[in-house]
């Protein structure tokens, strides 16, 4: 079957590569600003909980349309703190997607709580309000949705869902800074929206680094004593903490970048406008679907398609990487095992088999985008004459 596909002829020129992520273009634009951050960190001598951490908390908080902004060393500690700020702990239950990464359910588990993953829904493999609502029990604790490859979740009905049983909501929107539903930014729905700074993310730190934002004036005195080993305003530990704050050298690099955050997210968007296009009218592969009541920011472009290694492999083969985000349901990762067969969830198990995240940057340019899409188009044909 494969022999045909072989005798194509090869172009005789080597097109450039195209990387998933190029971040050299974003800081090469930032380098001067960014720079000049730094100096006034290493002037000012404070590397930790300093006055740049503190401006970038009220200048997200804004952004966000939040109350409140806590930093701290990352997203996963965003999601831990919040969890452990809310009381959530060992014998309780936390219903959250099976399909985001590992930190999600990690952090829960770290907690000593147990996460209950139930299914997403095929369209935005977002959590799926009723899969949520049949899954609450006497254990349940919080329910943790996903705003995942920054497509917002169906945050309306897990509110009201949340409301209805008396249960924190916790956002994890590491991958969802600037993302907005009803106008509305993704983070400031639930009790604590987490996200995470990590360099590849759409507002990323050259390091590790995270944030929590809250509207509870109580819930964010309790986050910053978490992060700063349990210290309450007078600097007396009245708990066990952690170490895990936002450091001053990553503040001012994201304080250079939140500036230009819609313009990175609205570049997004514009990418996966000439992908949707130039991929539209494929039988064989689906593009990511386009909700009217939420602002996409595309962390990333994941499309689905049937025979995913053979389409990975010709991409692969014209210089274009490709990556799986994510080829294990978190419910069959033995990380996450509880003794008992793991539940069926069939539509986190079929999109993890056919999911396909394609190169995605702001600076991503035309030229590019139609070379990923013409290679594309070429594997799904031999595919499907295949
Ligand atoms: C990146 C990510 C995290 C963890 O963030 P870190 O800053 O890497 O700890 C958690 N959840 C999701 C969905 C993520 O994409």
């Amino acid at each position: 079957m494969d022999e045909p596909r072989r005798l194509r002829p090869r172009p005789l020129t080597v097109p450039a590569p195209v990387p998933m992520l190029d971040l050299a273009a974003q800081h090469a634009a930032l380098c001067g600003e960014i720079e000049a951050g730094l100096r006034t960190v290493l002037a000012s001598g404070r590397f930790v909980l300093g006055a740049q951490g503190a401006d970038f908390e009220r200048e997200a908080a804004d952004y966000l349309g939040v109350a409140h902004a806590v930093g701290c060393g990352s997203g996963t500690d965003a999601l831990l703190l919040s969890l452990r700020a809310l009381g959530i702990g060992a014998g309780d239950e936390v219903v959250t997607s099976p399909f985001t990464f590992f930190a999600t359910a990690e952090a829960i588990a770290h907690t000593g709580a147990r996460p209950v993953f139930v299914d997403i829904d095929p369209h935005t493999f977002n959590l799926d309000p009723a899969q949520v609502a049949a899954a609450i029990g006497p254990a349940t604790r919080a329910i943790l949705p996903v705003h995942l490859f920054g497509q917002p979740a169906a945050i309306e009905p897990l509110q009201a869902l949340a409301q209805r049983h008396r249960l924190p909501l916790i956002e994890d929107c590491a991958q969802a800074f600037g993302a907005r539903r009803g106008g509305r930014m993704c983070g400031g729905f639930g009790d604590a929206g987490c996200f995470s700074f990590y360099p590849s993310k759409n507002l990323g730190a050259c390091g590790d680094g995270g944030l929590i934002v809250t509207g509870s004036a109580a819930l964010a005195a309790e986050l910053r004593a978490l992060r700063n080993h349990g210290a309450h305003a007078d600097g007396r530990p009245r708990s066990l903490g952690w170490n895990s704050r936002l450091d001053e050298l990553q503040a001012a690099v994201l304080r250079a970048k939140l500036k230009r955050i819609d313009a990175y997210n609205a570049a997004r968007r514009r990418v996966a406008q000439r992908y949707d296009a130039g991929l539209a009218g494929l039988a064989d592969l689906r593009t990511p679907f386009v909700d009217p009541d939420g602002t996409h920011i595309y962390h990333q472009y994941t499309v689905l398609v049937p025979e995913r290694e053979r389409v990975r492999a010709d991409l692969a083969a014209a210089g274009i990487q490709t990556a799986v985000h994510y080829a294990c349901p978190l419910h069959r990762e033995p990380a996450f095992a509880t003794g008992r067969a793991p539940p069926s969830l069939p539509v986190a198990e079929s999109v993890a088999q056919h999911c396909l995240s394609l190169p995605i940057w702001p600076e991503l340019d035309d030229t590019r985008i139609d070379r990923v899409v013409d290679v594309l188009r070429t594997a799904i044909a031999d595919e499907s004459a295949g």
